[in-house]
């Protein structure tokens, strides 16, 4: 597997900890316009087997952050390559996400409450992210609204109000 020490935050952000550690899971495209952020949970037991899957060559899919129960912020796919997180999926007029979106994986089984640590980290890299592609908050979403016939993550503990509050999503 890909492990590079490299990190494409700079030093001063917000950004606790980030480390690269890489997928083979993406593509290369000339030039991507970020519109969307796609905020998921990983479905499975443990982190460990989470990432193993977001690095399998046979699973075939991939984010761009992962954000461990503690709050470490892992990057798995560079933001200006397109991960393969979203599937089919739709907003508005804009299908297949993948193309125009970053993915955010949380580390949840499904069926827990998100850590505190790790909510926290999702805000200050929600914010940087934001700001860095001037993303619009009504952009913010979850797996579930671009595909809600396939997709229930990230699910009902998800604080979508404190975004929200803190203008880094719609009123839902
Ligand atoms: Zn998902």
């Amino acid at each position: 597997m890909i492990f590079e020490a490299k990190t494409s935050i700079k030093k001063g952000e917000m950004i606790s900890i980030l480390k690269f550690i890489g997928s083979p899971n993406f593509d290369t495209v000339s030039k991507r316009k970020i519109k969307y952020i796609i905020i998921h949970y990983t479905g499975m037991k443990d982190q460990i087997s989470a990432i193993q899957k977001l690095q399998s060559k046979v699973a075939k899919v991939s984010c761009h952050y992962l954000i461990s129960k503690r709050g470490n912020i892992f990057q798995l796919v560079k933001d200006e390559n397109v991960a393969w997180h979203a599937g089919k999926s739709r907003w508005l007029s804009d299908l297949n996400l993948n193309l125009k979106s970053i993915g955010i994986e949380l580390v949840n089984n499904g069926n827990e409450p998100f850590e505190k640590k790790q909510i926290n980290s999702l805000i200050k890299l929600l914010q940087f992210l934001k700001k860095n592609h001037q993303i619009n908050k009504k952009f913010i979403l979850g797996h579930e609204d671009i595909a809600p016939k396939r997709k229930k993550d990230p699910g009902p503990h998800f604080p979508w109000f404190k975004l929200y509050k803190l203008n880094l999503s719609k009123k839902r």
